[in-house]
């Protein structure tokens, strides 16, 4: 059956997902892929055409390709060859290599990809109208309230019931606040400005810069068109956003770096006044957070939109088990994503802190440890498989058991011709023969539950999540 439903039918549909933006497109695809009916909805008229994000991360690859859709958004992005640090704004540089000379490990996708987030989700938006979907604009939520069986929804052009609602719907989230959920939010008063600009400098096209300068923290970041690349720069006195052009640009970078830039043809432009924070709560009842509604952090890490996706692509599955009869993978969902959530706003915050502290440690010594620092293997693999998110570690839970590998991402070394991942089962948990012996139970997120000597050595609790009809 295709899962699609027309705007406006009278009938119950298995979920509603709230936000057309990046998670909420996953949502939708997912649930199509599942066999869900699903509605997608924007209180928008169109499409954003900001730019917003920039780098998808080789976790959210995995979850693309997944989705079939990780060749086209690899096709409009640009590999980051490198990463060069200036510690204290002045060459030479701390070169970090990200393409193949770094360690990557066993990932398909080595490397960040510079992909504006308007054109990932045109891709999105695609790969959901080859399966039959359409984004519903002009239907923001206005209200909703729920029971055991569903949830009643209030839409700008009319009423939706569903069986599940996906709040998708970003950082001012109205679902969370109908939900009555708090985001426990702090608002540091610092100011980001990002400019995509053309540029006349002769840095490579492909290598993203970090000016560590006393007059703020600058970032150069290469995006998919040749000599296009996106500045964001941390103001760090409260000051009034500031008109961003060309000559302002070039300023600043050339006050800062004593790079002369050359900055023209000024693309998108932005001010972020930074803010992070997490959602107390990702679930009521039927009713789920997803994405920036349940969780806000600085421009810095580049992690926002991927683990908005990575959510919407766990929650999904989930769903999907729960409507076959297996609703025990449903209660991991929250227990899960908001310890990640929780890690990532932390540690995108401090290294937010550090990276833009001025006078609290001396600064040239912290110019000395990040150079040290930055040239040894350890550090670099943050920025690599960490960054990546290819290295994050589930606590025990429901959808987790306590055995070896259990709650770490599935290892994809080829197997003969084939990848690993490419015998797991894209849309159920299944059971994966190992080979060097035993079997390991997988989630098509590619999360380890358990590892076991064989079959029959699955717990009783992990084999009845299994049963499906
Ligand atoms: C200016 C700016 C710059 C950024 N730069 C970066 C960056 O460089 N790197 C990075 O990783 N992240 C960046 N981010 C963050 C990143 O864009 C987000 O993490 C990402 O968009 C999250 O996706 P999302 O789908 O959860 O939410 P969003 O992309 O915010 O999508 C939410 C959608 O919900 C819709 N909506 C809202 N309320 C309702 C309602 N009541 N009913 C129906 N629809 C509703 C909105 O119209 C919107 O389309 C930036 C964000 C901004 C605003």
């Amino acid at each position: 059956m295709n899962g699609w439903v027309e705007s406006g039918a009278a009938v119950r549909i298995d979920v509603l997902v709230v936000g057309a933006g990046p998670t909420g497109l996953t949502a939708a695809i997912e649930c199509l892929r599942q066999g869900l009916s699903v509605r997608v909805v924007d209180r928008r008229e169109q499409r954003a055409e900001g730019s917003k994000a920039l780098v998808v991360h080789a976790r959210t690859m995995e979850a693309f390709r997944a989705m079939e859709v990780a060749e086209e958004i690899r096709s409009i992005g640009l590999p980051f060859a490198a990463l060069n640090v200036f510690p204290d704004a002045r060459p030479p540089a701390i070169r970090v290599p990200l393409d193949r000379e770094a360690d990557w490990g066993d990932t398909e996708f080595p490397y960040w990809l510079s992909a504006p987030q308007v054109e990932v989700e045109r891709c999105l938006e695609r790969r959901l109208g080859s399966l039959g979907g359409e984004v519903e604009w002009a239907q923001g939520l206005l209200d909703m309230h729920q029971d055991d069986s569903g949830v009643h929804a209030q839409l700008a052009g009319g009423e939706c019931d569903a069986r599940w609602l996906v709040g998708c719907d970003g950082g001012r989230s109205t679902l969370r606040e109908q939900l009555g959920i708090r985001m426990e939010r702090r608002d540091d008063g610092q100011l980001f400005v990002l400019a995509d600009v053309l540029t006349r400098d002769e840095f490579p096209d492909d290598e993203g810069r970090v000016y560590r300068s006393r007059k703020g923290l600058t970032l150069i970041v290469p995006m998919p068109e040749p000599r296009r690349f996106r500045l964001i720069a941390h103001l760090p006195r409260l000051v009034d956003p500031p008109l961003i052009d060309a000559s302002f640009v070039d300023q600043l970078v050339l006050d800062r770096t004593g790079v002369a830039l050359g900055a023209h043809s000024v693309g998108w432009t932005s001010h972020v006044f930074l803010s992070h924070g997490q959602s107390q709560k990702m679930r009521r009842g039927r009713a789920f957070l997803a994405g920036d509604a349940a969780h806000l952090h600085s421009p810095v890490g580049g992690q926002g939109l991927n683990a908005g996706v990575q959510d919407a692509h766990d929650l999904i599955w989930k769903i999907a088990a729960a409507e076959r009869g297996a609703p025990g993978w449903l209660e991991s969902y929250e227990a899960e994503r908001s310890v990640l959530a929780g890690r990532l706003v932390r540690a995108v915050t401090l290294a937010t802190r550090v990276m833009t502290l001025q006078r609290l440690v001396p600064w040239a010594l912290t110019a000395r440890v990040a150079r040290i620092a930055l040239s040894t293997g350890p550090l670099q693999r943050q920025l690599t498989r960490r960054m990546g998110m290819l290295e994050q570690k589930l606590p025990p839970g429901p959808g987790v058991d306590k055995t070896p590998w259990a709650g770490r991402r599935l290892p994809n070394p080829f197997v003969g011709e084939q990848r690993m991942h490419d015998r797991i089962d894209p849309l159920r948990p299944s059971i994966v023969e190992l080979p060097e012996g035993g079997v390991v139970v997988v989630r098509p997120d590619r999360v380890v539950v358990g590892r076991y000597p064989s079959a029959t050595a699955i717990p009783p609790r992990i084999q009845s999540l299994l049963v499906e009809p």
